[in-house]
């Protein structure tokens, strides 16, 4: 298969890869290859020079079988429909992974949040939040954080909810601070399910995370709270990036400065106890583990033979193309698919809603102890699963995550 940049036909390739792997029912294939519904809004904002812009923004249900959707809210310039649809159709997978009661569903706005005031970004969110109002609910759609959205983004959209329908309603949406009904160990949970999954990987392979090298692309929730984990586990964080560009350090960053350093300048670039290296060579860096936390498509047919890293930890969504991937197992390169590796986060999302169904909080132990437990059996299972089938791992988590979604589909029939 040509290599494609659009994110939803190499989602529609892996599925494909796989249902052949499985000789999955045709017509399970057929309701899996499309996205349930999908919502596209143009809507007004105000904006301060009291000017208005139309934003346009998407929320798209992949698929509700095994339970409520499930999925975050990009706010992205290049996002779009064919990017939120690959997302939503990754999260129904994902949530079948680590075996959690949801189906998958992504949302996105097309615009650049860095770019506009806090009022701007409160009335876009809420003006949002009120257009897909129609999907949402405890029981129906839950929405969470991703690249560009924070805690303070799904408080916004948890209160215009909630003002909607005139009483508080917590379990809306996960990501939220914790003085409104948000979770202990929420913010680390993608980073530190990461973190865990990259130790399971190591130690199948007779390796262990204390001395590993490693290189993480993007600084943000999840790439700055892995490095910090992986720092804390014993590896050595050699070099990291963001938007604005890479640094390395071989002897190793001091992840606890470079975090105040990222915090008070808002880019790792200019951190004094590195030197700064061209963004692409992070990906090629001669390195144990490598995470990808950024966004999609970085690792591609272009680079994939300069990757030398021997674990590839998908952090972000998508990160590699299915022909990269082909010269990554030919290569010996263990990747552990973002379907797996990034759970952490849509895990404990299961728990904070749990919590607020319940109105009874978990320790943070709590928390990061049951949150261990499932990354810990997923990987068994994806493993066990790559094994039988004598395939990575990639097909190993979509083999586990089709077949319940596929069980699921079946035992309910199609109605009519
Ligand atoms: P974020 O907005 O907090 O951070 C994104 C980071 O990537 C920033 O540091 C940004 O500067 C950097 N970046 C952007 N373009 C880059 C580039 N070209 N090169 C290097 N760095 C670049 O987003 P996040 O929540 O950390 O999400 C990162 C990835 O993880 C996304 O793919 C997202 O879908 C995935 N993910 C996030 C969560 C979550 O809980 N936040 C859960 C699962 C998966």
């Amino acid at each position: 298969m040509a290599e494609t940049a659009n994110p939803f036909e190499m989602a529609r390739q892996q599925l494909a890869a796989v249902a052949d792997k499985i000789d999955l029912d045709a017509n399970v294939h057929e309701v899996l290859r499309h996205p349930k519904r999908e919502l596209t809004v143009n809507f007004p904002v105000s904006m301060d020079d009291g000017s208005v812009k139309t934003f346009t923004g998407y929320r798209v249900h992949h698929n509700v079988t095994r339970g409520p959707a499930k999925g975050g809210i990009r706010y992205h310039p290049d996002t779009d429909l064919d990017e939120v649809r690959a997302l939503a159709f990754w999260m129904t997978v994902k949530c079948a992974v680590v075996n959690i009661p949801y189906g998958g569903a992504k949302g996105g706005v097309v615009c650049d949040p860095t770019a506009l005031s806090p009022a701007e970004l409160e009335d876009l969110t809420r003006r949002y939040t009120t257009e897909i109002a129609i999907l949402l609910g405890p029981d129906r759609d839950i929405p969470a954080p991703d690249v560009g959205t924070n805690g303070q983004i799904m408080a916004w959209l948890m209160d215009t909810y909630s003002m909607s329908v005139g009483h508080t309603v917590p379990a809306v949406v996960t990501g939220k601070p914790i003085a409104i009904g948000g979770s202990e160990g929420r913010i680390e949970a993608t980073g530190r399910g990461v973190v865990t999954v990259a130790r399971e990987a190591l130690r199948a392979a007779g390796c262990q995370l204390p001395g590993a090298t490693v290189a993480v692309q993007g600084f943000g929730n999840v790439g700055s709270t892995a490095a910090m984990l992986f720092c804390r586990a014993g590896a050595k964080v050699v070099a990291v990036s963001d938007v604005r560009g890479a640094i390395h350090n071989a002897n190793g960053l001091d992840l606890v400065k470079l975090s105040a350093y990222n915090k008070a300048h808002k880019t790792v670039v200019g951190f004094s106890e590195a030197e700064p290296i061209a963004p692409d060579d992070l990906l090629t860096l001669s390195c144990d583990v490598l995470v990808p936390a950024a966004l999609g498509n970085q690792i591609t047919t272009k680079n994939a033979d300069r990757i030398r890293a021997h674990f590839v930890i998908e952090g972000a969504n998508g990160p590699t193309t299915p022909q990269a991937d082909d010269i990554l197992r030919d290569n010996g390169v263990v990747v552990v698919p973002d379907v797996l590796a990034n759970a952490g986060g849509v895990t404990v999302s299961y728990f904070e809603w749990v919590q607020d169904l319940q109105r009874f909080f978990w320790s943070e132990a709590e928390v990061n102890s049951k949150l261990e437990q499932i990354m810990t059996r997923a990987f068994g299972q994806v493993q066990a699963a790559a094994r039988r089938h004598g395939c990575d791992l990639r097909t190993g988590a979509y083999i586990v995550g089709i077949h319940r979604v596929a069980e699921a589909i079946l035992a309910r029939g199609i109605y009519p």
